[in-house]
């Protein structure tokens, strides 16, 4: 009898697994969650995820790879996950009361992006306002941007931004930043990047698009606007690993910790994508780790009694 995968997550992470899984003769069933598709579903052109000679839309994207699984066998239930019970075999992940079993189990809920809580940031979001420059850094040649935060994020992303924009402002809600020395030292020499100190966002500007930024200034409450056309929010991501604290380990910023490779702590279970990838955080790598967890996955059910 076919051993069953439960693949919790559905973004790149958990359909590749579920793709590779199901041609490896497992019976994957994917926890879809109520919003499936991860991240990408809030993305709009994708222009850097190989085979893809013309940007697609991330939802797009997102179908085709869930159509690909569901044409190679895949199960889906489109719901949260609610609960899990790694303790005893087989596996468990509760949808409320329902329990799903299998003999192993991947974890690829992936993490959210941290947003400051503004309505105006909600609305232009995909109209100037992002949270990842290598998605989408592209669309701001020669313009003007700002980018929220002070930690190695928010470095990497003004870095990464001065490649296109003519100038890229860095706003901070304290006079020191929480990055680390040597990305904290490329910043500072970088002539394209200059830093806003102790200042906080009020509101992001513009109607359909983004046309600047008002901010105060903590220390001497003065308000001020700057003309921009992108934003770009880089303070920090939140790993969506709450149901599975206490099961399985997880480090003190809540990132499940791999053992080796895919492995979690805990034998027969193994995690994919953004849920431990704290640094890459791309389709392609989500992909790639999704695939190797499901390998590790035939591999250590083959091996099993
Ligand atoms: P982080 O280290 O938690 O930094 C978040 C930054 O955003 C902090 O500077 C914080 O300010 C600021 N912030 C948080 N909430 C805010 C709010 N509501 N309004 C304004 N500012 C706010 O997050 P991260 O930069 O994403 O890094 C996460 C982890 O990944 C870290 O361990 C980091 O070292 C690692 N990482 C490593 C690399 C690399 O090694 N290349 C690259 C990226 C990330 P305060 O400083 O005032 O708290």
């Amino acid at each position: 009898m076919p051993k069953k995968l439960l693949i919790i997550g559905s973004g790149p992470a958990g359909l590749t697994a579920a793709i590779y899984a199901a041609r490896g003769g497992l019976e994957p069933i994917v926890i879809s969650g109520a919003l499936p598709g991860g991240q990408l579903m809030l993305t709009t052109e994708v222009e850097n995820y190989p085979g893809f000679s013309e940007p697609i839309l991330g939802p797009q994207l997102m179908d085709e790879m869930r159509k690909q699984a569901e044409r190679l066998g895949t199960k889906f239930v489109d719901t949260d996950a609610t609960s899990v019970d790694f303790s005893s075999m087989p596996f468990k992940v509760f949808v409320d009361q329902e329990a799903h079993t299998g003999d192993a189990v991947i974890i690829a809920t992936g993490a959210s992006a941290m947003w400051l809580g503004l309505e105006s940031e909600q609305r232009l979001r995909g109209k100037g306002v992002s949270a990842c420059a290598t998605c989408d850094g592209f669309f701001f040649k020669d313009k003007e941007v700002e980018v929220i935060g002070g930690g190695d994020t928010a470095m990497e992303e003004a870095l990464f931004l001065t490649k296109f924009a003519t100038k890229v402002t860095v706003i901070h809600r304290r006079d020191e930043l929480r990055a680390s020395k040597i990305l904290q030292a490329r910043a500072f020499e970088n002539p394209k990047i200059n830093f806003l100190w102790n200042s906080i966002v009020e509101e992001i500007l513009g109607k359909d698009k983004v046309e600047g930024i008002r901010i105060t200034n903590v220390k001497t409450g003065e308000t001020s606007t700057i003309s921009c056309e992108g934003v770009f929010i880089a303070i920090g991501h939140n790993p969506n690993t709450e149901i599975f604290r206490g099961h399985v380990e997880v480090d003190e910023k809540g990132y499940a910790v791999r053992k080796n490779e895919s492995r979690s702590n805990v034998e027969g279970v193994f995690v994919a994508g953004d849920v431990y990838d704290y640094v890459y955080r791309q389709a392609v790598t989500a992909a790639a780790s999704g695939c190797k967890a499901a390998l590790d996955a035939i591999k250590y059910l083959e091996f099993r009694p």
